[in-house]
């Protein structure tokens, strides 16, 4: 079966990127978040409705690292790679005991394979007509997967933006330079959105194939723990969920369609 699980990203750094070393010093992660913007739509006047998505952005793998220690805040960066996802252990401390409470919990990443710093020291308004002009190309993703759970179809109270929320199993083409490098599947979620939504709760299953091309989307997520000694409840941010939004689907294999369309 054809592969695909490709991410293009043009976007802007929010932050310097982040480096965790080693006990020799050496860096052996890199992280980064990035603003990346697609074209969500236009009217009938032909005025565009930017949609502006933060990316996290994660890698093990040295020279990608080598790249990524270049990028500071302000800079504009290309990145082409993969959607990953992994189970890591999440530590977070209680603010009223000082306890240290351990879990583990999903996180879902851009691994680089291609990272390049193409503008650097550009004004805010330089910045935005950039993003702009380069939205085809800033935030793409391409993925064929098998439908692995959800399906959750929610219509929004017939507001006539429904949504219909799935994961997909989509099995590795590339070898991922960190801790999940013996993983052979990522397992994303996809939310789709509008008309995507509408037919896809009619003609997809758990075990439908499909191929999807749309955009990353991110939703920040603050979690509410409770401390495992003194039982006080406490919030703590998260990683953003990062989630596939299709702006087109081909219905592959075991779909409800009398054929593939
Ligand atoms: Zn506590």
């Amino acid at each position: 079966m054809a592969k695909e699980n490709s991410i293009l990203l043009h976007g802007l750094a929010l932050k310097d990127a982040t480096l965790k070393v080693g006990e020799d010093g050496t860096p052996v992660r890199a992280m980064l978040y990035m603003r990346v913007v697609d074209r969500a739509k236009s009217d009938e006047n032909g005025n565009e409705e930017m949609q502006y998505t933060t990316v996290f952005v994660y890698s093990g793998a040295p020279k990608v690292i080598a790249k990524m220690s270049e990028i500071v805040e302000g800079d504009l960066v290309d990145i082409y790679g993969t959607l990953t996802t992994a189970k890591v252990p999440k530590k977070r401390v209680c603010p009223v005991c000082g306890s240290v409470n351990t879990a583990v919990g999903d996180v879902t990443y851009v691994s680089p394979l291609y990272v390049c710093r193409r503008e650097h020291g550009l004004s805010p308004d330089e910045i935005n007509a950039k993003l702009i002009e380069r939205a085809e190309i800033s935030n793409r993703v391409y993925a064929i997967g098998n439908i692995c759970a959800g399906l959750d179809y929610n219509d929004k109270n017939g507001t006539g933006n429904p949504n219909l929320r799935y994961q997909m199993a989509i099995p590795r083409t590339i070898r991922v330079h960190d801790d999940t490098a013996n993983v052979e599947t990522d397992y994303p979620w996809v939310l789709a959105t509008g008309y995507q939504a509408l037919e896809g709760k009619d003609a997809l299953r758990i075990g439908s194939t499909v191929y999807l091309k749309g955009h990353l989307r991110s939703k920040e997520q603050v979690k509410e723990i409770q401390c495992s000694k003194c039982e006080s409840v406490f919030t703590s941010q998260d990683f953003p969920l990062m989630r596939i939004s299709p702006h087109f689907t081909e219905y592959l294999h075991n779909c409800n369609f009398p054929d593939s369309k």
